[in-house]
């Protein structure tokens, strides 16, 4: 039976790479894949529960670098949101990282491959009523591409207005092939926003790809032209598809795809 991926941990030389779960997510198929269709679908009816929804992962990731603790995207938050397009659940975020052993003030960077609701839902929560940063030592780091596509967009600004309020003075931007830690290196890879990112984070021969968003089910690795509804340039999201098809297919490489069931932490090489 599908479901969400649970806490694992891969070890890339002595970089240690954990998918902390925050809960999950169920897309209407559908509505996610609008160009797929009935007969589509058919070979896959495993990846749909019982209700017929397309399960999916909803979580982040921890890397653990000899002197870094970064933290990759925060989940969805303590809340739950239910639309005809999709159903969110989060807020065990911050139990999968006590059981890394970590505490949230360990955490030294937060990087956000993009600023969807269910990327930065721990930027901040509420203690005693009042919204206060997460993880409170914390630079916070996305590509100016992707902060700026809020800039005088009210409608999308409400739509993570507690996490931009948090970041208005903390946020600061990397770019393209910038580091953000020896070992860890920022690509530019958009399509589902404007200004997504992945990281690829290397040790040796070895290489691991935090993909963000660009594949949000096992099927698009299969079907990497299909349609999806929530990429905002879906042309070239398709695009990017490829072409992180192309470098996961490459020796001792593995992909880190957070909305994947079953396991986040794919290897095609
Ligand atoms: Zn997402």
């Amino acid at each position: 039976m599908v479901s969400a991926a649970t806490y694992s941990s891969i070890m890339l030389g002595n970089i240690r790479i954990t998918y902390l779960p925050d809960g999950y997510i169920l897309f209407n198929p559908m509505a996610l894949f609008p160009t797929a269709t009935a007969a589509d679908w058919q070979p896959y009816q495993h990846l749909l529960d019982s209700n017929g929804q397309l399960v999916g992962s909803l979580g982040a990731y921890l890397l653990q670098t000899p002197e870094h603790a970064i933290v990759v995207d925060n989940g969805f938050g303590p809340q739950s949101f239910e639309s005809d397009r999709f159903n969110a659940y989060g807020g065990e975020l911050l139990s999968n990282l006590e059981r890394a052993g970590l505490e949230p003030a360990d955490i030294d960077t937060v990087f956000f491959t993009h600023m969807h609701s269910d990327h930065v839902g721990w930027t901040g929560h509420k203690v005693n009523g009042k919204l206060v940063h997460t993880f409170p030592n914390a630079r916070y780091l996305v590509r100016s591409a992707e902060w700026h596509r809020f800039d005088n967009q009210p409608a999308l600004r409400a739509s993570i207005a507690d996490a931009l309020n948090l970041l208005e003075h903390r946020i600061e931007f990397v770019e393209e092939g910038e580091y953000i830690a020896p070992e860890v290196r920022v690509l530019a890879t958009p399509g589902h926003t404007a200004g997504h990112a992945s990281l690829l984070v290397t040790a040796g021969e070895e290489r691991a790809i935090i993909l963000g968003d660009i594949f949000h089910s096992a099927l698009q690795i299969e079907y990497p032209e299909w349609t999806n509804t929530f990429d905002r340039d879906p042309e070239q999201a398709k695009v990017m598809r490829r072409r992180l098809l192309h470098e996961l297919a490459q020796p001792s490489t593995t992909g880190g795809a957070t909305h994947v069931a079953d396991s986040v932490f794919i290897s095609l090489g």
